[in-house]
């Protein structure tokens, strides 16, 4: 039941997260105009805006014109369900299910706002990052706070440094101020050691998008939040096998 129920819950932030990350980027406001038809601008019903379901009886096309939805829309909402039941399926009844749930939830903004505009908002980042470190306050106490905090500046500061490197071999802007506050959220979830797996993880995960990019000329820019917020994810579920092959490694 419960699973059901995450699923659900997961497909209405899906496509309230949509929003948020086509909308706030531009300045517009999310609850108006509410949410249309970009061709014919007829109003969505409350029918018409079912998660999934919505999308699956009109089989994908808008009950006005027969303008075809794009399928972004119920990819998000299915794979937001999924990730929040896998939270569940991976930690059961725990503060880690949240914490897992409020990463699915950056990365669901993050992959919209970032892939369309290259644009992370400061806004998520903020309520999730004050929602993790509240959940890190039932976890450990005050100490598991403050050592999170530390461990997200530490992180920004190897972030700013990489920039810092990067805009004088580039010559040109090579890391944005959300992926520099990406790396705080990414210190304050799985700490210095496991974040900076995180940072190299996310720059091979974003080397096949990038010869893709370069390859077919898409342009001179590519997001990289996107692969940064993937790799904090795969980090903080895997943390246990990490560590241990880390401590292997030290101990030889
Ligand atoms: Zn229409």
């Amino acid at each position: 039941m419960i699973y059901i129920y995450l699923f659900i819950l997961g497909t209405i932030f899906g496509s309230f997260y949509t929003v948020i990350g086509l909308r706030k980027p531009v300045n517009e406001s999310i609850i108006k105009p509410r949410s249309h038809c970009e061709n014919c601008q007829h109003t969505l019903k409350w029918y018409e805006l079912i998660p999934l379901f919505s999308y699956i009886i009109q089989k994908g096309k808008c009950r006005n014109c027969g303008e075809k939805i794009s399928l972004m829309y119920p990819l998000i909402e299915l794979l937001t369900g999924c990730l929040f039941s896998l939270s569940y399926f991976l930690y059961g009844f725990t503060f880690n299910t949240l914490i897992s749930i409020f990463l699915v939830s950056l990365l669901v903004i993050i992959y919209v706002s970032d892939f369309k505009y290259f644009v992370i908002l400061d806004g998520p980042l903020f309520i999730f990052g004050i929602l993790i470190l509240v959940t890190k306050f039932f976890l450990g106490g005050i100490d598991s706070v403050l050592t999170s905090i530390l461990a997200g500046l530490l992180l920004m500061s190897v972030m700013f440094a990489i920039k810092f490197l990067g805009d004088r071999i580039f010559k040109r802007e090579s890391l944005g101020g959300g992926d520099i506050k990406l790396a705080i959220i990414m210190g304050i979830t799985v700490g210095l050691k496991l974040g900076l797996i995180a940072l190299v993880f996310a720059s091979f995960i974003a080397l096949p998008y990038a010869c893709y990019i370069l390859l077919t000329n898409k342009g001179e820019e590519m997001p990289l939040g996107p692969f940064l917020i993937t790799s904090l994810w795969l980090v903080f579920i895997f943390a246990e096998p990490i560590t241990k092959i880390i401590n292997l490694f030290l101990y030889i």
